[in-house]
């Protein structure tokens, strides 16, 4: 490899890094440029990515209409204080989004990161119990989903992934159970959650696929269940479509396969098109009226200092003009078949335990992840950029990916779990 630049070796020493042992960890790439579906390095190697930038850049990077809605925002207003404030890009936004999902989900909560976006719509669901004389504070969570990474976040995560163990006593206690798949599992879930619906604020999931947690899929009646079971007991609903909103799993949100209207539903990630940090909590008519009072102790008490920011405001109903004017569902459903097609043959190879794809989320997950860490500067060797964790090989393309690209991943997965 050449050598890094300057700013890496100057630089490297003073960042940390995500879920990283900076001790024993392969160093990172330094990336200089990125274009469409390439990222490319600081030594002029192109990658085609297969992540997504964290399953964020949905149209690609540096989409042009994205762009120059971006540079048209920052002329005139990058950023202004959301408290008695309000701009145009923030309240198109909001009304777009009310038109786009489903039933009267109509109040939106503009943040920044999806892990505030989930605790906003947790904090809603506490405090309308509160604004209805009730004291709720617990929340109904399921094995190997995740909502984020603040500490309110980690307690309805998998206890694995929210470390748990590590971080006993300093997480809320909350009920965590198994999704239900079945209609005798629906009935068991709905009987637990009548039973302790005295002391829970809501349920929360994630709808149609478990991302973080492995990309693990559910039927679309587990949502359906749930939604029914909730309505039984009493107690709110939460989606976190952080991962699956905007076409991801083949429709613009997930809950759309599933025909119901959650109370509260969180967006993210491909909101801005991945370009900048941005998040929204989506309210229905019915937890809003709880807020909507003369007694000021009943106001939302919640805001972060770079709410509803205009430049990501900006990019994403830039983002979502795109969404309108093309035919995404046919794009996803192509890339689907492509997934399914070239993905297959991994289920023939020894070490390989199941091919799923669902939309355009293709995965290859192993028997024995042992060897899975070593795979990945194979894959960089391919020209490719696909990041392998837990027990699973998995991608999750731009959804703007053409056929020849497409296929240089699922090639590149072929051959690093071949050997060849
Ligand atoms: C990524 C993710 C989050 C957290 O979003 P951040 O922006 O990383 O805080 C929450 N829920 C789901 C389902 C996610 O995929």
């Amino acid at each position: 490899m050449a050598s890094s630049p300057t700013w890496f070796e100057e630089g490297v020493e003073h960042i940390w890094l995500p879920y990283t042992q900076m001790k024993t960890a392969t160093p990172p790439l330094p990336v200089k440029s990125t274009d469409g579906v390439r990222i490319t390095l600081a030594d002029g190697r192109e990658l085609i990515d297969g992540i997504s930038s964290w399953w964020a850049a949905a149209h690609g990077y540096n989409h042009p209409h994205i762009m120059d809605a971006m540079k048209a925002q920052l002329e005139a207003m990058p950023h202004c204080m959301f408290g008695g404030l309000v701009h145009e890009p923030a309240l198109r936004l909001s009304k777009r989004l009310a038109n786009l999902l489903p039933g009267d989900l109509n109040r939106a909560f503009i943040a920044e990161s999806g892990s505030v976006s989930v605790e906003v719509a947790m904090k809603m669901a506490a405090q309308y119990f509160i604004n209805k004389g009730e004291k709720r504070s617990k929340f109904v969570h399921f094995r190997g989903t995740y909502h984020g990474d603040t500490l309110g976040t980690m307690a309805v995560c998998d206890p694995e992934e929210g470390m748990h163990g590590l971080f006993k006593g300093m997480l809320a206690d909350n009920l965590l159970t198994d999704l239900p798949r079945s209609p005798e599992e629906a009935e068991r879930f709905a009987a637990f959650l009548k039973v302790n619906a005295p002391d829970v604020a809501a349920v929360i999931t994630e709808p149609l696929v478990q991302g973080a947690g492995g990309m693990v899929f559910h039927p679309a009646e587990t949502l359906q269940w749930i939604r029914q079971a909730c309505d039984a007991a009493g107690v709110l609903m939460i989606v976190d479509e952080i991962f699956t909103g905007f076409y991801r799993t083949g429709t613009m949100f997930a809950i759309d396969q599933a025909g119901i209207v959650p109370d509260m539903v969180t967006l993210s990630k491909a909101l801005s098109g991945g370009v900048t940090p941005l998040s929204v909590c989506v309210a229905r008519d019915a937890i809003f009226d709880a807020f909507y009072d003369d007694d000021p102790m009943k106001a939302l008490m919640h805001g972060p200092t770079y709410m509803a920011h205009a430049l990501g405001c900006a990019a994403a109903n830039a983002s979502l003009d795109l969404f309108e004017q093309e035919d995404y569902a046919a794009k996803v459903e192509a890339i689907q078949h492509q997934l399914m097609a070239e993905l297959a043959p991994c289920g023939f190879m020894a070490n390989v335990k199941s091919v799923r794809v669902k939309g355009a989320i293709g995965v290859v997950q192993l028997e024995d992840a042992s060897g899975l860490e070593q795979l990945k500067p194979l894959f960089v060797e391919k020209g490719v950029w696909i990041r392998p964790f837990r027990d699973i090989v998995y991608l999750t393309p731009p959804l703007v990916i053409e056929p020849d690209d497409l296929g240089v991943l699922t090639s590149a997965i072929r051959e690093v779990l071949s050997g060849t």
